[in-house]
């Protein structure tokens, strides 16, 4: 037996300004919550071959039955039509977005249509307001929005603020969805489908209390699982230094991508390390709602006011390893203050900053091989390491003011296809690469994630094991990363943060699920998890995926990575073992 509240669905209609609730018990009971729910309800309300701007496209957000209760139980899923990729378009976000939806009353929420105005809705414990935001629409920031929201919304209990910028209103598929200033909706481009719908946010607010059904046996895992959280080493890492704790590590081993992986380890790496940046600019670390680790780590800025001698503007900027990756090594960048300031544009602007990144990366190297000239990039000469070039391509990346900025701004599989360039276009599904060049393992679980992202089976931890292991064949390798993606798919419905993952192991899960209403068996989780899986890729051939049309950058064999030069038979083989068990083992 569920707590009712959370199978309950919230539908709002922004084009009549409509809304009503469901109780969907039958998901709730059958999928869990989460990316299990989300899939089906993207399914029921997602018109096949629908472009991603049609008001029909559904945005649903759904959380899961931990959050709200257990450690690191703290990301919302959101699932749309991608217009990034064209298919599914799936990103989780922390802050304090899971918790505010689950106080508020429900498990889920799914927005259609499209307002005839620049609008934001507000939705306070069982009520939903259609604001008018014609005034907030234009305003180049993100953080703006946030700020009137805060300042005008009514606040009662947990309450959350998601919101675009101006990338997002101008349609970009990369633009991305903020949350609490330092958390993002960060990939595949759910900004542009708020965009696209005249939508600015998404306030909720709740206050009512999360029931548990068994008290003891509750207290008894929720201690368990904060004890490992606080007192493991990897988590205390995170807290300290964070994600970019990574940088030297993947430098050392060759798996730090540097100017568009031109190269694998960046010379300057010491200098955009996570520690160093640490020692020189971290200001203070932030928590998601309900976690104890912390590991949201924002730099402290200090710029002169050039009029006023002994007066400073403080900007707070949060960095990750990923946005290190992109904007640092990716752009040959080790000027840290630089890094940071353009961080802080894009995110301003309301842009996926791993995608902006690879997109500047491109550029940078087709200028310098004479693909595109002075020309096309209007007068811009894009400079390994020279941050003030990239922040003038970022102000005409966003206007768009010739063809090759537009171009430029639907990403790097769209603008090669124009300009030339593929074999250094760094796009795995249509999905910028992330950081991770580890060997061929993370660039297998890139193409076929069924996000196209690293987050959908840590390829990149399976390269690991190749390193240590020079025995593993490729069916191994390809069994490894679709079994890893198809127990993600559990965590994903939870909604737990990744980072959480070898805490909550299946047989923790099975107890902390019982504690909510939840009797299943961990065949029933295998079951459940498969067809979560098959539903999401029969999303993607749905709407015109294929295993059989993937590109591969030639670029990822030319660079040595973690595990040496990536052979390309070897790859292949990878590959289609990968394609093999999921057409077998997952859509059958
Ligand atoms: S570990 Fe970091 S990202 Fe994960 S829930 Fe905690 S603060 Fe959020």
């Amino acid at each position: 037996m569920l707590d009712r509240k959370y199978s309950r669905v919230l539908y709002i209609d922004l084009t009549n300004k409509r809304f009503y609730k469901e109780d969907r018990h039958d998901l709730f009971e059958k999928y869990i919550g989460g990316a299990g729910v989300a899939i089906q309800l993207l399914k029921e309300n997602c018109p096949q071959g629908i472009d991603a701007f049609d008001p029909q496209n559904p945005i649903i957000f759904a959380v899961g039955p931990l959050n709200g209760l257990f450690p690191l139980a703290s990301k919302t899923v959101a699932m749309f039509k991608s217009p990034h990729t064209g298919n599914l378009g799936e990103s989780h976000a922390g802050g304090r977005s899971a918790v505010a939806i689950r106080m508020a009353g429900y498990g889920a929420i799914v927005i259609k249509g499209k307002s005839e105005r620049p609008c934001y809705i507000a939705i306070h414990d069982g009520k939903v307001f259609f604001r008018d935001a014609t005034t907030l629409w234009g305003n180049k920031s993100s953080i703006s929005a946030g700020h009137f929201i805060r300042e005008n919304e009514p606040s009662t209990g947990f309450r959350t603020i998601i919101r675009i910028g101006h990338a997002g209103e101008r349609l970009i598929p990369f633009a991305c969805v903020a949350t609490e200033t330092y958390r993002h909706f960060g990939r595949l481009g759910l900004g542009a489908v708020f965009g696209s719908k005249n939508l600015k946010a998404v306030v909720v607010s709740g206050k009512r209390s999360l029931p548990v059904f068994d008290t003891n046996q509750y207290n008894k895992v929720y201690d368990e699982i904060f004890k490992s959280a606080t007192e493991s080493a990897l988590m205390k890492k995170y807290h300290e230094i964070g994600t970019p704790v990574n940088v030297a590590s993947l430098n050392i081993s060759n798996g730090l991508p540097t100017r568009n992986l031109k190269q694998s380890s960046f010379e300057k790496a010491d200098k955009i390390s996570g520690e160093a940046i640490a020692e020189g600019f971290l200001g203070k670390r932030l928590a998601c709602a309900h976690c104890p680790v912390a590991c949201i780590h924002i730099a402290a800025i200090r710029e002169p006011y050039s009029d006023e001698p002994y007066f400073y503007k403080t900007t707070m900027i949060g960095y990750d390893y990923e946005l290190i990756y992109a904007l640092g090594s990716m752009l040959g960048g080790s000027d840290v203050p630089g890094m940071l300031m353009l961080i802080d544009k894009i995110e301003y602007a309301g842009l996926d900053c791993m995608t902006t990144g690879v997109v500047f990366a491109w550029m940078t190297e087709a200028f310098e091989r004479g693909i595109i000239t002075e020309k096309e990039t209007m007068g811009v000469i894009p400079k390994w390491g020279d941050y003030k070039s990239y922040q003038e391509a970022l102000r005409l990346l966003l206007e768009q003011p010739n063809d090759f900025y537009l171009a430029l701004s639907k990403g790097v599989r769209h603008v090669a296809s124009i300009y030339g360039g593929k074999d250094f276009a760094l796009s795995f599904g249509g999905n910028e690469m992330p950081g991770y060049h580890t060997g061929p393992s993370a660039h297998v679980g890139y193409l076929i994630g069924a996000r196209h992202s690293h987050l959908d089976n840590a390829g990149y931890s399976v390269d690991k094991k190749l390193l240590s292991s020079s025995e593993i064949t490729a069916q191994e390798i390809a069994s490894l990363i679709v079994s890893e993606e198809k127990w993600r798919q559990i965590l994903s419905s939870l909604v737990i943060c990744f980072f959480a993952r070898e805490i909550y192991k299946p047989e923790v899960v099975l107890r902390a699920l019982q504690t909510t209403g939840f009797n299943l068996s961990q065949e029933e989780l295998t079951s459940i998890s498969k067809e979560i899986l098959k539903e999401k890729y029969a999303f993607k051939i749905r709407e015109g995926f294929s295993f059989d049309n993937l590109e591969i950058p030639e670029r990822i064999f030319q660079t040595p990575s973690s595990a040496g030069f990536i052979n390309k038979d070897f790859f292949m083989q990878t590959l289609n073992s990968a394609k093999e068990i999921i057409q077998k083992d997952i859509m059958s």
